[in-house]
């Protein structure tokens, strides 16, 4: 029934784009030749030829096809570009070393942008490597409302705003909620994908205020995106009540609710957790979920959560040891000086410890969760703390950033894939590409020509060589990005070619609603 369903699914794409069928002497752009062809919306795995007319992948055939451009993609698998839904760095840097990691659009759902239209102005006159495209920021709106300022898209007017408690701490009156809603109602307008929701940064908004933006982005057809509130094994306030919340949003108003990097919120209580979220889609809730490979978080060591009544026992029993400051791990002398001399520090923070098979399960709990997805939640790259220049490359020997903005879906492909062999190739897919289109496509209808290695799917396309593929960032080099992926190619034109890099191209597109898409 299922494989069914696909197969009509598959039939309509092409139909929906008008496409008529392969003449056997048609010349395409691009041939990819010979390669393991991965579709998981039809299941196909399969050696096949793949012909790109334009932007638009315009053949899938086991017969050979003609190409003015022939790639031979013999021993590798051929694979629709990896859809990232976590995305914070927008840059053209952030992009072009996500490309070399296999990603072709990258999303920032979780915080998103205000206002939106001026997000989508900036990047397409700047233009980017890969696709692009953001939610409504609702953090944004709320901190415009209790400040009364002009939102900005701009991340740095975000961390501003940590100086200010009220945002944070403070329930909305009925005037400030109506102002709030008013904003993230024009980002929507704009083309937004949904509403990003950090409540985790502002715990103190009522539950009132989540319901009513959840309300609204049901009305409107649109997802949620929710950084749950808290971050504690201990209740109250524990990560559990938060997730409960967001269940509870999907039940109360219809929405559909997506739970981010489900994987650190959880620290160890993920059994629970996925026990919660599993039952609610058992109901029937759209709840969906997603997770990056990494048992650690970074930020600033002077942060609240690492500051507040028993919050050592709060996160799980951690202590120094568990912090990192470029590379080395913290004695507790360490950690006091520097939380009272420089708070700003970054660190990072091992939530758990990997090098314990017991820590490695709960991570893989999260990451092969059923039905769940790869994103990163990687960031922007920075020297000496401050933005790298967009234009740079290639990425400076110091640049640094958490690994996962470099390395998360080779590395996801060589833990998952190749060495624990704990999902199929055509599962690992899913997770990295169809699975994040098909959460998407309701809401946002150009979702669905992507993720797909079909006649009439975007030309969003890698090829990867599964022996070999691999991160090669770590803690101490973040900046190293992945090998394995010989070709990435973006809405038809080579983004990456033999392994390596064109700068000259940038071909990626705005991904927007309904509202804004042609
Ligand atoms: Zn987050």
């Amino acid at each position: 029934m299922k494989n069914l369903n696909r197969l009509i699914m598959a039939g309509t794409l092409a139909a929906l784009v008008g496409l008529a069928p392969a003449k056997a002497a048609e010349t395409y752009d691009i041939v990819i030749s010979g390669g393991r062809v991965v579709d998981p919306e039809t299941g196909l795995d399969g050696v096949r030829n793949v012909g790109i007319k334009g932007d638009r992948i315009a053949a899938v055939s086991e017969k050979a096809l003609k190409g003015t451009r022939t790639i031979d993609a013999k021993g590798r698998v051929v694979s629709p570009g990896f859809i990232d839904m976590h995305a914070h760095g927008q840059s053209i840097l952030a992009g072009r070393v996500q490309a070399l990691d296999g990603v072709t659009t990258a999303l920032e759902l979780e915080a998103g942008m205000l206002p939106v239209g001026d997000y989508y102005k900036r990047l397409a006159a700047e233009g980017r490597p890969i696709n692009y495209g953001a939610s409504v920021n609702w953090a944004n709106a709320r901190i415009a409302t209790f400040a009364n300022l002009e939102p900005k898209d701009d991340l740095a007017w975000f961390e501003e705003a940590f100086a200010r408690p009220d945002w944070q701490q403070e329930v909305a009156t009925p005037e400030q909620l109506e102002k709030i809603t008013a904003m993230v109602k024009e980002g929507l307008d704009e083309g937004g994908l949904g509403v990003g929701i950090l409540i985790g940064y502002a715990p103190g908004t009522g539950h009132k205020e989540f319901f009513a933006i959840n309300k609204l982005a049901a009305e409107r057809g649109m997802p949620t995106f929710t950084h749950a509130r808290y971050l504690s094994m201990l209740e109250p306030k524990s990560s559990f009540e938060g997730m409960q919340e967001i269940v509870a949003a999907a039940a109360g108003t219809g929405a559909h609710t997506h739970i981010v990097h489900m994987n650190s919120i959880s620290l160890r209580d993920t059994d629970i957790i996925a026990d919660l979220i599993s039952n609610a889609q058992k109901q029937g809730l759209k709840v969906t979920t997603e997770a990056y490979p990494y048992g650690a978080g970074a930020t600033g060591i002077g942060a609240a959560m690492f500051r507040e009544d028993r919050w050592r026992e709060r996160l799980g029993g951690v202590d120094a040891s568990n912090f990192d400051v470029n590379g080395k791990r913290l004695t507790e002398e360490e950690f006091a000086r520097l939380q009272a001399e420089a708070p700003a520090t970054g660190t990072v923070i091992h939530f758990i410890e990997l090098s314990d098979p017991k820590d490695m399960a709960i991570l893989s709990k999260s990451v092969l969760f059923p039905g769940g997805v790869i994103a990163s939640d990687g960031g922007d790259w920075l020297v000496d703390g401050k933005p790298i220049p967009q234009e740079t490359w290639p990425l400076p020997e110091n640049a640094w950033s958490h690994p996962r903005s470099a390395g998360t879906y080779a590395r996801f492909l060589r833990m998952y894939l190749r060495e624990q062999k704990a999902v199929s190739l055509i599962e690992a897919i899913r997770r990295v590409s169809y699975g994040p289109a098909h959460i998407l496509e309701d809401a946002v209808p150009q979702m669905k020509l992507k993720g797909r290695i079909q006649k009439g799917a975007d030309a969003d396309i890698v090829i990867f060589d599964p022996e070999t593929v691999g991160e090669q960032s770590d803690f101490d080099h973040p900046g190293r990005t992945s090998t394995g992926f010989s070709h990435v190619i973006v809405n038809g034109t080579l983004l990456v070619n033999d392994g390596e890099l064109d700068t000259s191209v940038l071909p990626g597109k705005p991904v927007r609603n309904a509202v804004k898409a042609k």
